[in-house]
């Protein structure tokens, strides 16, 4: 649900928090599953609709309403194997147990909701990451969000992560078909998606060639740290293409999808260009800048107040 744009600041501020409320709630998954496929959080790495596209969500022809314990049988789980190629930490997932489905508030060890708790737990996460500001920011596409939280981490199941050990096949990147996969070859050493990179760092005005992807990201982390309109775009665009070339390479594995690299990098920009034509920014010289850009509307352009 969008915040609406009418809200007074202090609403707008809490519900900017829902995503923290929601990463304290768990599902113990029980027998008489009530928890929801995709919405619930019932797996580590968090609710299955942030790990997916709409497009894979709609293409695995499971409802938005599908419960969990649909998937049960004989006491283990059978998922769709395309589910599970898709996240692989399904595969670490206990057998369903005999207890009832139990909601769970994280911070707490009983796992009812307790405020001292909660602000315990929260403490040592205020211990700012400094590429903090680069995954969670108000530009970046909420869907794209979280891949590239895992990227930074560099926690994406490539080949060479161990999950992915017991998949069978070639250790190739499949992009390029020239060297093994690694998160670091990915992002943007990979002679496929290093030309898209070149050329988003030309259009939004910087230059980061030649580092790894761990260099890269404390670069960013120390040059993009002001809230600039044009530092947010470069975060919008830098989340978007790595969810962009995630999702592309995953087509390419689990349903032998390929995509040429002008396909993805016009994705990218619409994506871009849908997100900015959603908000409302200050009039600058950068702002009339990117209407230029990236082609758009003036309502872009928040205008003046009117005078009283
Ligand atoms: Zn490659």
């Amino acid at each position: 649900m969008n915040i609406p744009q009418a809200s007074s600041s202090n609403w707008k501020k809490l519900m900017q928090l829902r995503g923290v409320a929601r990463s304290m709630i768990r599902t113990r998954v029980g027998c008489d599953s009530q928890t929801f496929f995709w919405d619930n959080n019932w797996l580590q790495g968090g609710p299955l609709t942030f790990r997916a596209t709409p497009g894979f969500i709609r293409d695995s022809h499971i409802p938005a309403e599908q419960r969990l314990f649909a998937f049960s049988s004989n006491n283990n789980w059978e998922f769709p194997i395309e589910i599970t190629q898709q996240f692989p930490d399904l595969l670490l997932l206990d057998p369903p147990c005999n207890t009832p489905d139990k909601v769970e508030w994280i911070p707490s060890p009983t796992g009812i909701f307790s405020l001292t708790n909660t602000v315990a737990w929260l403490a040592p996460r205020h211990q700012p990451r400094p590429w903090n500001h680069l995954v969670w920011n108000s530009f970046s596409i909420p869907r794209c969000k979280f891949s590239f939280w895992l990227a930074v981490q560099r926690r994406l199941p490539t080949k060479d992560r161990r999950c992915m050990q017991s998949f069978p096949g070639s250790k190739l990147c499949l992009l390029c078909q020239s060297v093994d996969e690694l998160h670091d070859h990915l992002f943007f050493s990979c002679s496929f998606t290093r030309p898209i990179w070149s050329f988003l760092q030309l259009k939004c005005r910087f230059r980061a060639s030649n580092l790894s992807w761990e260099e890269f990201v404390n670069w960013a982390s120390n040059h993009w740290r002001g809230r600039t309109l044009q530092n947010s775009v470069k975060k919008l665009v830098i989340s978007t293409i790595v969810n962009r070339i995630w999702t592309k390479r995953n087509e390419r594995i689990f349903r032998q999808k390929r995509c040429s690299q002008s396909r993805i990098l016009k994705q990218t920009m619409e994506m871009v260009k849908q997100r900015l034509q959603s908000m409302r920014v200050k009039d600058s010289i950068t702002a009339r800048r990117l209407v230029l850009e990236w082609d758009l509307p003036q309502s872009f352009i928040r205008p003046p107040p009117e005078p009283d």
